[in-house]
């Protein structure tokens, strides 16, 4: 049975451990601690293929840059979750967005030039666009329930996941349970096919 990894990323207080909880143990935990920081276990099924699956649910020590490179190498696939109902959680992401990109361009680039790619430095110089592996990312618009809060447009989502070359957006509710297992699911997805 394949094994993946999906790190949920995102600013305190968005809603990260609350999708996970209500994930893997269908609960929504109304309190907050944003200290907690755990790696979950679940078995999923998408599309009659079994997969067993690693959550792992970060807290704010992202905040160490080499804490956040750790998890963004060792996460096969990421939820970047931002809150619907604070703008600044949208900006948050940019910075993530841009390691996890840097960091898995990296890692493919030192394969490559393990393969003998000098070449493939010399076509970069040379303007041409070398192929990335896109790596498995959902953006996710949480606490859709809180409908009065909203500050954040569906069109400034869309915006920015089609700024990072069409990411599949969902907007969730941990509390109603809108979403949840989706955003999962579509990770998966891509996870397998990558
Ligand atoms: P984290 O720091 O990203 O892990 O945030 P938490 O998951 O701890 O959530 C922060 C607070 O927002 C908690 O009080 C949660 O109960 C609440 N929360 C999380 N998701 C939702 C949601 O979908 N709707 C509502 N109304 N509250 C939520
Ligand atoms: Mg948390």
């Amino acid at each position: 049975r394949p094994e993946y990894k999906v790190v949920i990323m995102g600013g305190g207080g968005v809603g990260k451990s609350a999708l996970t909880v209500r994930f893997i143990h269908q609960i929504f935990v109304s309190a907050y601690d944003p200290t907690i920081e755990d790696s979950y276990r679940r078995n999923l099924n998408v599309d009659g293929i079994t997969v067993a699956l690693e959550v792992l649910d970060t807290a704010g020590t992202e905040q160490f840059m080499s804490l956040s490179s750790l998890y963004v190498r060792s996460g096969d696939g990421f939820l970047l979750v931002f809150s619907l109902t604070l703008l600044d959680s949208v900006a948050e992401l940019h910075t993530i967005w841009e390691q996890i990109q840097r960091i898995k361009e990296t890692t493919h680039g030192t394969a490559a030039a393990a393969r003998g790619g000098g070449a493939g430095a010399r076509a970069g110089a040379m303007g041409e666009k070398l192929e990335r592996p896109r790596v498995p990312v959902v953006l996710v618009g949480n606490k859709l329930d809180l409908q009065h809060e909203r500050q954040v447009g569906r069109e400034v989502a869309v915006n920015l996941s089609r700024s990072w070359g069409g990411v599949p957006y969902y907007e969730t509710s941990a509390r109603k349970e809108i979403n949840v297992a989706a955003i999962f699911e579509d990770v998966v997805r891509q996870m397998i096919k990558a």
